[in-house]
């Protein structure tokens, strides 16, 4: 197997070993990262809430025939990273991919050959035919014959439904990566790195499905993340050593110790997680105000735990399955199709709220535009997405100014679109976009449309 993503994942990883071993504060707040709709689905949500990350169908703005026609435009790059998006239809192609395929005469025959001999004549006639159909197109899919044979006389039950059978899951392996490949580009860094490693994967000999593919990987790569999340634990325990006393230290170093356990390949009480264990270091509360600021900081330690979005080691561990010889306990691999959805999730285009959801909340700013209005929104990575989360625009931009050409490219992309003839209607919507990102950044970001130039 070529390893070149794997190989590029351990040699950045000891580069990164050999770094200082002072713990850095990480200053970027971190984001919650909204998870496939598989993995939440919108009617857990609670009554009104709107997890606006999520490409959910309820939405009146989702259906506003503006977005259906920005989302129709290919190739459209996303206005805070400028690479291409890729429409939400796709994450339904792979959703649905695995629907049952039609079964070929020769499979049909040779499903039945065994107990020929106890069909009735009608049966057996049936066979016939469709036997001498496979001696000339054994690829033929058997169940436009079935269909019409049973126009003049009646298809037994059992034939009926030996027309279809499941997609293996190997065959869906391969289904997705035909799916996939023409969005490749649009892919993020880790989830790209992973696609060309199943292509690679299933480019041999022998087929496998996206579980055993991510498997293998796991093999590849899980001594390096654990070498990164030891090094977060131990950073979170030399701090607790030097700054903390008593209780509060005696409470971190059982979550440490916890996490150490977990990370154990055969360990037998469960799974690390990364989300767990910033949680269990943020639970921790002081009435020392010293001493709960060090707690503070030991959360932003441990957020530089690998996650599944920036680290390929970390997910191919949450999509592998973890060896555990010792238990009976068969851990829990995520399925062929979460796997393959959360390959593009990060990519899809999802709406984006310039002037943010959360300042509509505020009834003393009055806005001169709603919420939900076309006026008021863009097309983003539902990655770009999440991670601008709430933040103004003003904040945005002061913490990632490249942003800016990323927003005068997509406007570019926009207009274009306009004098091209591929998007009708929507003649207003460049100036639009220059009035809100305008407004909304305080005159930080500038936008020039072609009436500029
Ligand atoms: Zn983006």
């Amino acid at each position: 197997m070529n390893i070149s993503a794997v190989q590029n994942y351990n040699i950045a990883a000891l580069q990164l070993k050999q770094q200082a071993q002072t713990p850095k504060v990480q200053q970027n707040k971190t984001f919650a990262y909204v998870t496939s709709p598989i993995e939440r689905p919108f009617a857990t949500y609670p009554a009104g809430y709107v997890p606006y990350q999520i490409n959910f169908e309820g939405g009146d703005y989702q259906k506003l025939p503006q977005i259906l026609k920005l989302k129709s435009l290919k190739n459209l790059p996303c206005i805070y990273c400028g690479t291409k998006m890729i429409p939400s239809s796709v994450y339904y192609d792979l959703q649905f991919a695995n629907n049952k395929v039609g079964r070929t005469v020769t499979e049909f025959i040779n499903a039945i050959k065994p107990s020929v001999l106890s069909l009735d004549d009608a049966g057996k006639n049936i066979y016939k035919t469709i036997e001498n159909i496979a001696k000339e197109k054994p690829d033929a899919k058997v169940g436009t014959y079935l269909d019409k044979i049973a126009e003049k006389t009646e298809v037994p039950n059992f034939m009926k439904k030996l027309a279809e059978r499941d997609l293996t899951t190997k065959e869906y392996t391969q289904r997705i990566i035909e799916i996939i490949s023409p969005y490749e580009e649009g892919l993020m860094p880790v989830e790209k790195a992973l696609f060309k490693e199943i292509k690679i994967a299933n480019a041999g000999e022998t087929k496998k499905s996206l579980q055993d593919i991510m498997n293998d990987l796991r093999g590849l790569t899980i001594d390096i993340l654990n070498k990164k999340q030891n090094k977060v634990i131990a950073d979170i325990e030399t701090t607790a050593h030097q700054e903390l006393r008593g209780a509060t230290k005696g409470k971190v170093l059982d979550i440490t110790r916890r996490a150490k356990e977990l990370l154990k390949d055969d360990a037998s009480s469960g799974q690390f997680k990364r989300k767990d264990f910033i949680k269990d270091i943020k639970r921790i509360k002081t009435s020392n105000t010293r001493e709960q600021n060090v707690i503070n900081n030991l959360v932003k330690i441990a957020e530089q735990t690998p996650n599944s979005e920036q680290d390929l080691g970390a997910f191919v561990a949450k999509y592998s399955c973890k060896l555990n010889k010792n238990s009976s306990l068969e851990a829990k691999q995520r399925s062929n199709e979460e796997i393959a959805q959360r390959l593009i999730n990060p990519s899809i285009a999802s709406v984006e709220h310039i002037r943010p959801q959360e300042t509509y909340k505020n009834i003393r700013i009055t806005h001169t535009v709603p919420k939900d209005n076309i006026a008021n929104l863009s097309l983003a990575h539902r990655s770009c997405n999440s991670e601008r989360d709430n933040l103004s625009l003003a904040q945005y931009i002061h913490q990632k100014p490249e942003v800016k050409s990323f927003i005068q490219k997509h406007v570019d992309f926009v207009s274009d679109a306009i004098k091209k003839g591929e998007l009708t209607g929507m003649d207003d919507y460049p100036q639009q976009l220059k009035t809100a990102y305008e407004e909304g950044s305080h005159g930080a970001i500038k936008i020039t449309l072609p009436s500029d130039k």
